[in-house]
């Protein structure tokens, strides 16, 4: 755990936060956007066709799946996705990155705001999060504060930074995640990083407040520290 916070910087206001590897323990071993195409289409992906889900939204995804068949039935893809994925993390939650209750009660009690910014539908967002133990309307009060940007049907993750820009100011957000891609985001809105995980992230805009395998321990301790 590394914690760099500036001491000029005034508190975090907003928590905007990624899911998967962030929140989640993602699981790899299913490949429900898989499911979905052989639901939509009678057969399953052909085996040379590979497509990778690293850093792309659910929709980016869906289009390149329906790629493969010619098909422009976006709308029935995401009714599959969404579906299949609301079966499945019912039967098979996903456990919480350690520590992660906790310290989203803490940020409560501080008086932040959690919100969410994900590439997931919301329909996904909320199954995988409440299906985990953290109920979107228990932990997550961004939701009645405009601040739960799900890019799912979005061709990108950046497109929701408008929205995010019209609701917030900058210096008041933070956005934690565990990728390049979430560190893009965070330069994109202007605002403070704080990185989960060891995925090698270039800190080229001097954003990172800090880092941590999860949110126990001095890793936990140094995340609520980065707020103040
Ligand atoms: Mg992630």
């Amino acid at each position: 755990m590394t914690v760099s916070a500036s001491p000029t910087t005034h508190p975090v206001r907003v928590i905007l936060w990624d899911i998967d590897k962030t929140l989640l323990l993602s699981d790899k071993r299913v490949n429900l956007f898989d499911n979905a195409f052989e639901e939509l289409f009678g057969h399953p992906r052909p085996d040379d066709a590979t497509i990778s889900k690293g850093g792309k939204v659910d929709g980016q995804i869906a289009r390149e799946y329906l790629a493969l068949e010619n098909s422009d039935d976006f709308d029935g893809y995401m009714r599959a996705l969404n579906r299949i994925s609301v079966e499945y993390y019912t039967r098979n939650p996903l456990s919480c990155v350690p520590g992660v209750p906790a310290t989203l009660r803490a940020t409560l009690d501080a008086g932040v705001i959690n919100g969410l910014y994900t590439g997931n539908t919301p329909e996904r967002a909320s199954v995988k999060l409440t299906t985990a133990g953290i109920a979107p309307d228990e932990y997550f009060n961004g939701f009645a504060h405009g601040a739960a940007f799900c890019q799912g049907y979005s061709g990108n993750r950046l497109d929701g930074v408008p929205a995010v820009l019209a609701a917030f100011d900058p210096a008041d957000v933070l956005i934690a995640g565990d990728t390049p891609r979430d560190y893009a985001l965070a330069q994109a809105v202007g605002c403070r990083f704080w990185q989960v995980g060891e995925t090698p992230i270039d800190d080229a805009a001097g954003i990172r407040v800090g880092r941590g395998h999860d949110f126990t321990g001095a890793d936990g301790e140094g995340f609520l520290a980065a707020l103040r």
